[in-house]
């Protein structure tokens, strides 16, 4: 663990810090768009150490979070068929759906499994040539890859019993970074990549205050151990003959046209949505959970009325206090103790 401790030193934690407080004269916010940095900064308690009027919003950058209810019906609704073998990442099992979870599938007898990668299903589905075994396919950019190499590599191995529900979201791509310059063009703002670390968190911040101090919008790259300017080609190449973009409803948001990935129709055969008829199911929102607000920067967590209440990790109503990257599930484990309406509950 030395590489990572090394981006946990507090010596330099504590200059990086010395620096934000030197460089700001005034209030500023910004947005971190990926909950596993939402969850760095909470836990590390990165944004009470900041100066006074500096405001970090959490961004919608959780795909468990935004997966919409009716694709985990859709999911459920699968899972619950005799002849399937249902595989998934752990933390979709207690998304809630519109009536239960995955969990509840399993209990009443479903055949759901937690593996760790998309090639782990390719292999159950090899093991197991009678039954049909299904991949729920959910993340963003950083998933998709090795979801799209699951599905070639099922077609290489002749796997006609393995299929995918794909719901992949697509922020500008964060495997190159040559995609945010639009935005920055657009919309004036600076945009810095950075890590998940507490340094890479403290240093993204660092150099957004000095952008917005010097009237500067530009993109600037301080993740350059992971990112590369052009991304990865070999993963983009599969993603492209594997994915079409399409437009794709955000769980708490709505409808964001060309902000998803689907199949293509090269491997529609695949495609577990149609392979079972549930395309078509569709559901509202439930009406008590304030994730897209949360999602969307505009509450945070604890603002919510269910938070440490009705909704908790055991209890959730909302995917966002479930997913290991949800931000009410952050406030939850780091922050509820200083909520004063949770204290109240003992
Ligand atoms: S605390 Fe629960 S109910 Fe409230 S927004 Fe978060 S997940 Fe939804």
């Amino acid at each position: 663990m030395k590489y990572l401790d090394e981006f946990r030193d507090p010596e330099l934690a504590s200059k990086l810090l010395a620096e934000i407080r030197q460089a700001t004269t005034r209030p500023w916010a910004m947005m971190e768009v990926c909950g596993g940095q939402t969850h760095s900064i909470i836990r590390n308690g990165i944004d009470q150490l900041l100066p006074e009027g500096v405001e970090l919003i959490h961004g919608p950058g959780c795909p468990v979070c935004v997966t919409p209810v009716e694709m985990i019906d859709r999911a459920l609704e699968i899972a619950a068929r005799p002849e399937v073998i249902f595989c998934s990442f752990g933390d979709m099992l207690r998304v809630p759906g519109s009536r239960r979870d995955l969990f509840a599938v399993k209990a009443a007898g479903g055949d759901v499994r937690v593996v760790y990668s998309p090639l782990d299903a390719v292999q159950v589905a090899a093991d197991n040539p009678e039954r049909e075994v299904v991949f729920f396919g959910v993340g963003f950019e950083t998933t998709a890859p090795a979801n799209a190499m699951a599905v070639h590599q099922a077609r290489e191995r002749g796997l006609r019993n393995f299929s995918m529900l794909v719901s992949h979201v697509l922020v500008p791509p964060a495997m190159g970074s040559w995609q945010y310059e639009p935005l920055v063009r657009r919309y004036g703002v600076p945009i810095v990549i950075t890590g998940f670390e507490p340094l890479d968190v403290l240093d993204g911040i660092r150099r957004c205050i000095l952008q917005l101090e010097a009237g500067r919008a530009e993109v600037e790259n301080a993740y350059a151990r992971a990112v590369r300017p052009e991304g990865n080609l070999p993963a983009q190449s599969m993603l492209e003959e594997v994915f079409d973009v399409t437009d794709r409803r955000w769980r708490g948001i709505g409808d964001i046209p060309q902000s998803g990935w689907n199949l293509s129709e090269a491997y529609a055969e695949f495609d577990a949505s149609r392979r079972f008829a549930v395309e078509d199911l569709t559901v509202p929102e439930a009406s008590r959970c304030r994730a897209g607000e949360v999602l969307q920067g505009l509450i945070k967590p604890s603002e919510c009325e269910c938070f440490g209440r009705e909704c908790t990790p055991r209890t959730p109503l909302g995917a966002p206090m479930v997913s290991s990257e949800g931000a009410c599930a952050a406030y939850y484990q780091y922050r509820r103790l200083d909520q004063g309406a949770v204290a109240s509950h003992g």
